[in-house]
């Protein structure tokens, strides 16, 4: 690892990166890669966690042709320095922001978009010019494998490269002193990466997770906001950082909702989800041994079923839940959802305020006033009024936590911000020369420092 790092360090003093012309080169190379091998890819979803085949194009591949795309028609723009206003006391310099990369950047990857994930940052990394260290996630080993094979059979691993393993590989590359760690994953290893990025005052984006509350308010089109719940809630079965992690609903349409869910689970995954090519699977035996843990039957209402070897957990909706229920004790991250009911809005405001702020926050309403109460009274990453999940799928957004949700954030130009360090130059010339700064001074100088800096 040392040596792949110490590589990489002497490949980005080099000055190779920094080519607009070379790093454009690249991600058409990647993105060919990509299209080449997009059956293998697709495979190894299926292996790992039982794609869907839609979910798997949508999710892994669609979102990083559509990023790649929007860096290489964009690139050339962003990377120009940006000219920014001076004020009257600097005349007649000039001011400009120039974008520099950060240098050798680790990119470190969870296992439930194991591809997306991945190359998403990647794609903003090597769009600001840096050399990249890749560390998929373990739990996916098919997608792992391939992003591994691909990566590091078709660039020069001073530039890029991935190193396989599970936490003690991981934990080896945080020894190392990288310019920047752009981790995603569970919040409590968020804070394990970031105890070790500050031993070196390595910078830190974290994208990390939470229970995202989902609100369906009175007056809310009942049957299209169960609709995009319950795609949002078991897209992937439930495994995404941004899946509705519970329901809060108005006590007036809760039972017509509920039904609505349950019909809706009917359409998507038929009477035997089990059966259905629509539904993923649970990464693992030990995710599944955690949520099995977590369903209490006396609180189904509906599904409930699993069958341990096949990693399968149905659609599953519980009622009559509290705050002190297990379930609402961790991010659930599975096809488990349970419901809430309340009279108030406020209640549900004072209830999410008191919890972690979540990463991603949906509210089902028709009423504006409610609305905007939400969005100013409620701190949380992104979200969506009257859909869920939608917000992370257009990159002119840009997508992070807060809190213990994360920092910082990515996607489009954002990305290509966040891998980037902002170097802010003055540039002044010598045909004027302000006496006003320089010593002696006297009364009179700061007469007119006040009529300049007040005025
Ligand atoms: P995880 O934190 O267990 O693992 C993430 C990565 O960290 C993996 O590559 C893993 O090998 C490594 N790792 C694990 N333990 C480590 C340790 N002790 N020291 C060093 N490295 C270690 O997360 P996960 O289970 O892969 O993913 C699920 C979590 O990620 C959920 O909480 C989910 O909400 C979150 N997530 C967030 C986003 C987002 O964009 N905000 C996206 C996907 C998943």
């Amino acid at each position: 690892m040392e040596k792949i790092f110490q590589a990489q360090k002497t490949f980005f003093l080099q000055g190779k990166t920094k080519d607009v012309s070379f790093r454009l080169k690249q991600l058409k190379k990647l993105k060919s890669i990509i299209k080449e091998n997009e059956s293998l890819i697709l495979e190894a979803l299926e292996k790992d966690l039982h794609k869907p085949k839609f979910e798997a194009y949508a999710s892994e591949l669609g979102v990083i042709y559509e990023e790649i795309h929007k860096v290489i028609k964009n690139l050339k723009k962003w990377t120009k320095a940006q000219r920014v206003d001076s004020p009257l006391t600097l005349f007649p310099a000039r001011s400009k922001i120039y974008y520099e990369p950060l240098g050798v950047v680790l990119i470190i990857a969870p296992w439930n978009y194991p591809f997306q994930l991945t190359i998403s940052p990647l794609i903003g990394a090597l769009a600001a010019g840096n050399c990249v260290v890749i560390k998929p996630s373990e739990m996916a080993s098919h997608t792992e494998e391939v992003i591994t094979q691909l990566i590091n059979a078709h660039f020069r691993h001073e530039y890029i490269f991935v190193v396989k393993g599970g936490v003690e590989e991981c934990q080896k590359l945080l020894k190392q002193h990288f310019d920047f760690i752009f981790f995603t994953g569970s919040t409590n290893i968020g804070k394990i990466v970031m105890k070790e990025a500050a031993e070196h005052l390595t910078p830190v984006c974290l994208e990390l997770g939470g229970k995202s509350p989902c609100i369906v308010d009175q007056d809310a089109n009942i049957n299209i906001s169960a609709k995009r719940i319950t795609w949002g809630k078991f897209f992937n079965a439930g495994q995404t950082c941004v899946a509705p992690d519970y329901l809060y609903v108005h006590e007036s349409i809760k039972k017509d909702f509920v039904e609505k869910m349950k019909e809706h689970i009917l359409s998507f995954y038929g009477e035997n989800p089990e059966k259905s090519e629509n539904l993923g699977r649970i990464i693992n035996k030990k995710h599944f041994d955690r949520l099995n843990a977590l369903i209490d039957k006396t609180k189904t209402i509906f599904g409930g079923k699993t069958d341990e070897k096949n990693l399968y957990i149905s659609p599953t909706l519980f009622d009559s839940v509290s705050w002190n229920d297990r379930m609402m004790q961790e991010e659930i991250f599975g096809p488990l959802f349970p419901i809430l009911t309340y009279r108030n809005l406020e209640e549900v405001i004072e209830s999410i305020n008191r919890h972690p702020k979540p990463l991603a926050l949906y509210f089902f309403s028709n009423n504006k006033e409610n609305q905007d109460k939400i969005l100013s009274r409620v701190s949380f990453g992104g979200g969506c009024i009257n859909d869920c999940v939608m917000h992370v799928s257009n990159s002119n957004l840009p997508f992070g936590g807060i809190g213990s949700s994360g920092m910082g954030s990515y996607h489009g130009k954002f990305s290509f911000e966040t891998f980037s360090h902002k170097k802010s130059i003055l540039k002044n010339t010598f045909w004027f020369d302000l006496k006003l700064r320089y010593a002696p001074y006297n009364d009179k100088r700061i007469k007119l420092a006040r009529w300049f800096l007040e005025k």
